[in-house]
């Protein structure tokens, strides 16, 4: 579970309870507001998982050893152009994970901004729980419980690698610009295209194996184009 610069540090506790509840521990927030006893008193009996807490000064160090980064979001745009805020809901998500044994972080966002668009962009896979539209924006606790509720229902523990994980998906999006190199892709594309690769590999949650056999196809295909 990952928290970016959560402000409030009731919600931070309440957030610990939440994830006690159904039976998480790994919490890691980046650059978090000061815990005070407000915190302590809405975590309960989950104080452990305030005291375990990993802090890191940045995304990236988030995310460092997980193998699908999961972003959460309220705000949806419809259209299928807005490539980087097309969502799953909770349960679409979770019925998706199946098998998956690799790390996941399950990315929440900070009260006020919510993640960036750099930050989405990073993102694997927007996970949003459906609400009303003329408020669709839940208290970060509400929805951080609404989204561990259904992958308790599927007795999925997030944080708990059956493997240890490689950022082998970077490694394949790597490929993918390889080969919009080597044909020359437009340039004022790439970026949208690459994004557009990592969320189609986002929502199929390929397995490790998957992912190596494709990135031989790649890496082959580059070669091969290069030399001609
Ligand atoms: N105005 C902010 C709101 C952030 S709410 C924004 O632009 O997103 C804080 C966090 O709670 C969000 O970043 C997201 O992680 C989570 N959240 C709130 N409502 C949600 C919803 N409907 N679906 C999924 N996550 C939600």
């Amino acid at each position: 579970m990952v928290l970016v610069e959560p402000r409030v540090d009731g919600n931070v506790g309440a957030v610990a309870r939440a994830m006690a509840n159904f039976g998480f521990r790994e919490l890691c927030m980046v650059n978090p507001c000061t815990l005070t006893d407000e915190a302590f008193k809405r975590a309960k009996h989950a104080n452990y998982i305030l005291k375990e807490a990993t802090i890191v000064s940045s995304f990236e160090d988030a995310i460092a050893d997980c193998f699908h980064v999961v972003g959460t979001s309220g705000i949806v745009t419809a259209g299928e152009k807005h490539y980087i805020r097309i969502p799953l809901t909770p349960k679409e998500f979770t019925d998706r994970l199946e098998g998956v044994e690799e790390k996941i972080a399950l990315v929440f966002g900070r009260e006020d901004m919510g993640l960036s668009q750099e930050q989405l962009a990073r993102c694997d896979l927007l996970v949003s729980i459906p609400s009303h539209e003329e408020y669709p924006i839940l208290n970060l606790s509400h929805a951080v419980t609404i989204v561990l509720y259904e992958l308790y229902q599927r007795s999925i523990h997030v944080g708990s690698p059956k493997k240890a994980s490689e950022p082998e998906r970077d490694r394949l999006i790597q490929f993918f610009d390889d080969l919009l190199d080597a044909i020359n892709y437009p340039e004022f594309r790439r970026e949208r295209t690459s994004i557009m690769f990592r969320r189609i590999m986002g929502r199929a949650l390929p397995s490790r194996w998957e992912f190596h056999t494709i990135m031989g196809v790649f890496g082959d295909a580059a070669k091969i184009i290069k030399k001609k």
